[in-house]
């Protein structure tokens, strides 16, 4: 098979959809790689180490996707990228269709295939392909939180550990999945009073059992959330629902249940957040202020770390897009139910049911 990897065009994204021994292995079992030139220099892969796997380099992205049979890459399509999808072209990447109206209508006219990571599913419900990310964005949670509640950045001027003799911070986790679970364990680590919550009250039992003692665990409803508010520091939004958009938990009326440089981060904004007053920003502009309250919800927050989650991305993607390009997609989704669940739009048609609900499109 032909098989692209562009670079990322949306702002502040550094990561590349293949490392030099993804093209290694793929070159080695007989595949061509298109790598489009400097696509992997901010992950710390300069072209040669792709030429020297046997990558072919192309100069734009234009002559990129124009290339290949199958894209290989890391953020969804964004408008430039639309028109350069072709009929029966499989895409391989992060799509987020629940939360972009504009994308799903976009990548239905194109007639290609999209397979979206996010929704590749294991028969436990794991998320292999949402993992490594979700690993990575709850670690940069707590780091980017711990920033924002500083004065000059305009927090309460809070330092989320404390020192002896004074309060360290409140942090409020919303979602124990894999970011609420790691966003836990750092702002333990640095000695914050840590909540999570859940309304899986296994993941809870569970969460009790392997979290250190400075985390405690609460059911998540409406009235507990509101309760907590007022002491909080910082809330973390890591809740989802597969494939559907994200419940609002914070509603704008209680913000003002909080006190002013509260900092809460949406990691959950690419399904469209969990704080009813967020919107997407980004690396260079990460925060904006509601009623003294501190948004940060940074669509694409491993971007900012690209050596560390590029390399985890494509340990998880490798072994799916090896059996994508040996067999050809109709094969080998129909010999994986897990990659077939990634399967959201084929040839003009929305094949995941959460998506066509959403925007009651035919499924
Ligand atoms: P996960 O499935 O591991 O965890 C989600 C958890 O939310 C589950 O335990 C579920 O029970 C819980 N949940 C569902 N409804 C809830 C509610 N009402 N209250 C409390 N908990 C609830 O998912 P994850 O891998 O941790 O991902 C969480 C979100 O973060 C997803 O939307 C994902 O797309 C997003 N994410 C964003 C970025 C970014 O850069 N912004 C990066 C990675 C992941």
């Amino acid at each position: 098979m032909i098989i692209g990897v562009p670079k990322e065009i949306k702002n502040n994204e550094n990561r590349v959809g293949m490392t030099p021994a993804g093209v290694a292995e793929l070159v080695k079992r007989g595949h061509t790689v298109y790598v489009q030139a400097s696509a992997g220099t901010n992950s710390g892969f300069p072209d040669e180490e792709y030429t020297a796997v046997g990558a072919k380099m192309l100069p734009t992205i234009e002559a990129t996707y124009a290339a290949a049979e199958m894209i290989v890459k890391v953020k969804e399509p964004i408008a430039p990228e639309y028109k350069l999808i072709k009929k029966g072209q499989v895409v391989f990447t992060y799509f987020h269709f629940a939360a972009d109206k504009i994308l799903t209508e976009a990548m239905i006219e194109s007639g290609g295939i999209c397979i979206a990571y996010e929704t590749v599913e294991k028969e436990d419900h794991s998320l292999p392909l949402l993992t490594p990310m979700s690993e990575v964005a709850g670690r940069m949670a707590t780091q980017e939180g711990a920033r924002f509640l500083e004065k000059p950045q305009g927090g309460k001027g809070k330092l989320l550990g404390g020192v002896p003799g004074v309060r360290p911070a409140r942090v409020l986790i919303l979602g124990g999945g894999v970011v609420g679970t790691n966003a836990a364990q750092m702002a333990a680590g640095m000695g914050a009073e840590v909540l999570i919550t859940d309304i899986n009250l296994t993941r809870l039992r569970y969460l009790s059992e392997v979290l250190p003692k400075n985390v405690k665990t609460l059911y998540s409803s409406m009235h507990n959330i509101r309760m907590e508010l007022p002491n909080i520091d910082l809330v973390i939004g890591s809740v989802l629902i597969p494939g559907d958009k994200a419940p609002h938990l914070i509603t704008k009326d209680m913000l003002k249940l909080m006190k002013p440089g509260t900092v809460l981060v949406d990691v959950a904004i690419d399904q469209g957040g969990c704080f009813e007053t967020s919107h997407p920003t980004t690396h260079s502009e990460p925060t904006y202020v509601v009623d003294g309250i501190v948004h940060y919800a940074v669509a694409n927050i491993p971007g900012a770390v690209p050596f560390t989650s590029t390399m985890a991305l494509t340990n998880s993607t490798l072994p799916y897009t090896v059996a994508l390009a040996d067999k050809g997609w109709q094969k080998a989704c129909k010999g994986d139910p897990a990659l077939a669940l990634g399967l959201n739009v084929v040839e003009g048609k929305v094949t995941y049911k959460a998506v066509a609900d959403v925007f009651g499109l035919e499924y």
